[in-house]
């Protein structure tokens, strides 16, 4: 007896002691395959949408800063490997060009954020678009279509599960809407270390002020934290978050020296871990959001 014809009939016990059908389904054809995205984030969107079997993985990890990353030979080597590479764009990754051609990778680089409406800030485009579930749509179409080409075979799983995924993206976006809708609008000012939440802001109608640009590439000078301190006490900014991918130091300056409250930690630019309290997009921007809104309800 091959080993296959031992499998099969190992199978079908299991199935008889847990009191299923004997007649066995064909098994489905599950494309291997393995896409790499840039960060985690991306990566829990593909993973949610793509086929069965196709492994997705993350070249900056939870909790990592996308925007300081340092790719190693082993990044290169995962990259020369992939089917499909994941990217953000709107120089999200100003790593990733470099990365691409020295792993010699020929396939296809999906930009998550083609065709998406961006936020402009001083003269160049914020990417942190995923901050906003209404554009996030736009990212799972690119994404959707992406894998779809890739795996032409698996399109029809892939359809099925991303009109899934859109279905629990726009029901969280109406949750964050009646979420901070309970706060008095001019109560909601929140301080975060970088400027990542421009489009959450436009999107949900909250303020944020950040001591550092939209990227962590610079240091603030010590002019734009004295302008954010006098921001924060003449706009009776009351409500601080500190990221999980950034040093907490300066926003708890901030917060010492004008008595304001740390509300918490937002998830920025990076998941947490797995278990953690946003280890998937969904579950990091209800973590966000349901943060934000209790910590701005309790405000004077
Ligand atoms: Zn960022």
């Amino acid at each position: 007896m091959t080993d296959r014809a031992l499998l099969a009939m190992s199978r079908r016990n299991l199935l008889l002691a847990l009191g299923a059908a004997t007649t066995l389904p064909a098994p489905a054809a599950t494309p291997p395959g393995r896409v790499v995205a840039s960060f985690s984030i991306l990566a829990d969107m593909a993973r949610e949408i793509a086929p069965a079997g196709v492994e997705v993985t993350s070249l900056v990890r939870p909790d990592a800063d996308a925007h300081v990353f340092e790719p190693t030979p082993a990044d290169a080597r995962r990259l020369a490997q992939a089917d499909l590479v994941l990217v953000n764009g709107l120089g999200f990754e100003g790593w990733i060009e470099r990365l691409i051609k020295v792993s010699g990778y020929r396939g296809t680089t999906v930009v998550a954020t083609q065709g998406i409406a961006t936020r402009q800030v001083g003269g160049s485009a914020d990417p942190h678009a995923w901050q906003d579930l209404g554009l996030a749509q736009g990212y799972v179409g690119n994404l959707s279509r992406a894998l779809a080409a890739r795996w032409p075979e698996a399109a029809a799983e892939v359809e099925a599960r991303t009109a899934d995924y859109r279905a629990r993206l726009a029901a969280l976006d109406t949750q964050v809407r009646q979420w901070l809708g309970a706060v008095p609008r001019e109560k909601r000012r929140v301080i975060t270390s970088h400027d990542a939440f421009g489009y959450f802001g436009n999107a949900y109608g909250v303020d944020f002020l950040a001591p550092q640009g939209w990227t962590t590439r610079s240091e603030p000078s010590a002019a734009t934290v004295a302008r954010l301190l006098r921001q924060v006490r003449e706009q009776d900014v009351q409500a601080l978050f500190v990221e999980n991918i950034s040093d907490p130091r300066l926003v708890e300056r901030i917060a010492r020296e004008t008595g304001a409250r740390v509300g918490g930690t937002l998830y920025s630019d990076a998941l947490s871990a797995a278990g953690g309290p946003a280890d998937t997009y969904l579950r990091m921007f209800a973590h966000n959001a349901r943060s934000l809104a209790e910590a701005l309800s309790k405000t004077r």
